[in-house]
């Protein structure tokens, strides 16, 4: 008996209604009884003052009211006996439906997260109370707290599973090329010329393109990375950026224009990551916009940030996708990234540097082929 008190809420807060109940009828017990024959004297020398003026009446009266008081005290201890009995049978009843229903949603929390710990994410228990108004208690709260934390449970495992998927989808593609090659020069349908090695370097380059940036991303997605924070000059940055690209815009027949604000003030970076970041955004821009574009890297403060952003004349962005291509592995377009080699980890990698130098990133793009800016912003060196 003692172990199941001990191991069920419920039966607790039944035990300590019961207490209560116990406590109160017992004070009120002993409350009749001692204040019953004072009560009694007094009604009935109120009584005799009234019905009796004979002096001489004055014994027989004192064993009438002995008598009367016996058969009115038994008569009070009867009513309290069974008006006690009718309110705890009432009370145990109430007691019993009240602690049922406090333990209630604590029972569902436990099944659920039971559930949720057995692989099932979809599990989510109802939140008693009104959630929209003020109307929400402290178990409603927690029933909340729990759901919230099942959807990012669900999220993120949803996240692992679409993560293993697209991983072994990048995989299969170069792969089922290479092999392919490789039976048509054993088979000698292919020729071994440098037009088939070409095309197999291209694939084996594809996938150790992938390998590295799942590196890099798990890397920075565990926060597994060291920031060497220092004074820059956003100039600087961007002229490292255009060095490394220019010859790939000029190649492509695309011009690069970089329009700065002047007395831009310096920006506590990385120049290691934010070169990645500026290198993946303005690459992006020079993938994704056709030869006679334009790709122009603008620089402004606003307030305590400098915004940095990249605009191009290419292919742009459809509204339904412009919120998604921070997620890993998202593609716009996937027939059009992927013969280009593009694994849709750059962007995600973009965000999770430029957040770890408290900054943001975003796309904005007026719809297809209307051209698109990517903007990053870091805070201004204080
Ligand atoms: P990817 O390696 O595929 O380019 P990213 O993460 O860098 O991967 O980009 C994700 C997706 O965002 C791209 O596949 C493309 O659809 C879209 N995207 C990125 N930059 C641009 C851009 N400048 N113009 C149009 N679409 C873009």
């Amino acid at each position: 008996m003692m172990k199941a008190i001990r191991r069920h809420l419920g039966w607790k807060i039944f035990l300590s209604y019961l207490i209560v109940l116990l406590v109160g009828f017992i004070v009120l017990a002993t409350a009749a009884e001692f204040t019953a024959p004072t009560a009694f004297d007094r009604h009935l020398a109120a009584m005799s003052h009234m019905m009796m003026d004979d002096t001489s009446m004055m014994g027989e009266a004192t064993d009438l009211e002995l008598d009367l008081f016996t058969n009115f005290s038994n008569a009070l201890n009867e009513a309290l006996g069974l008006a006690l009995a009718a309110a705890f049978t009432a009370a145990v009843v109430v007691s019993l439906i009240v602690s049922r229903q406090v333990v209630a949603p604590i029972r569902q929390m436990m099944f659920a997260s039971q559930r949720i710990a057995d692989g099932h994410y979809d599990e989510r228990v109802d939140v008693p109370g009104e959630i929209s108004g003020d109307g929400i208690d402290e178990l409603g709260q927690l029933a909340l707290s729990f759901n919230q934390m099942a959807a990012k449970l669900e999220y993120t495992e949803d996240m692992r599973r679409q993560l293993i998927g697209d991983v072994a989808h990048e995989l299969r593609t170069p792969l089922t090329t290479i092999k392919g090659s490789m039976e048509g020069l054993m088979d000698g349908v292919l020729t071994a010329d440098v037009h088939t090695f070409q095309q197999i370097h291209r694939q084996t380059d594809r996938l150790q393109r992938l390998i590295d940036d799942l590196q890099e991303l798990s890397r920075v997605e565990a926060g597994a990375f060291e920031m060497n924070l220092l004074l820059r000059e956003v100039q600087d940055l961007v002229e490292i950026t255009k060095t490394t690209l220019i010859r790939q815009f000029e190649e492509k027949g695309v011009a690069l224009n970089i329009e700065l604000d002047p007395g831009l003030p310096l920006v506590y970076a990385d120049e290691d990551r934010i070169g990645q970041v500026l290198l993946n955004l303005v690459g992006n821009a020079l993938q994704y916009t056709p030869a006679g574009g334009v790709v122009t890297i603008r620089a402004r403060q606003e307030r305590e940030e400098v915004l940095i952003s990249i605009s191009d004349t290419g292919v742009g962005i459809a509204d339904e996708h412009i919120d998604q291509i921070f997620t890993r592995f998202y593609r716009a377009d996937s027939s059009r990234s992927r013969p280009a080699g593009g694994s849709g980890i750059g962007l995600t990698i973009a965000k999770h540097l430029t957040e770890a130098h408290g900054g943001r990133i975003w796309a904005e793009s007026p719809g297809p082929d209307q051209g698109s800016t990517f903007t990053f912003t870091l805070p201004v060196a204080g």
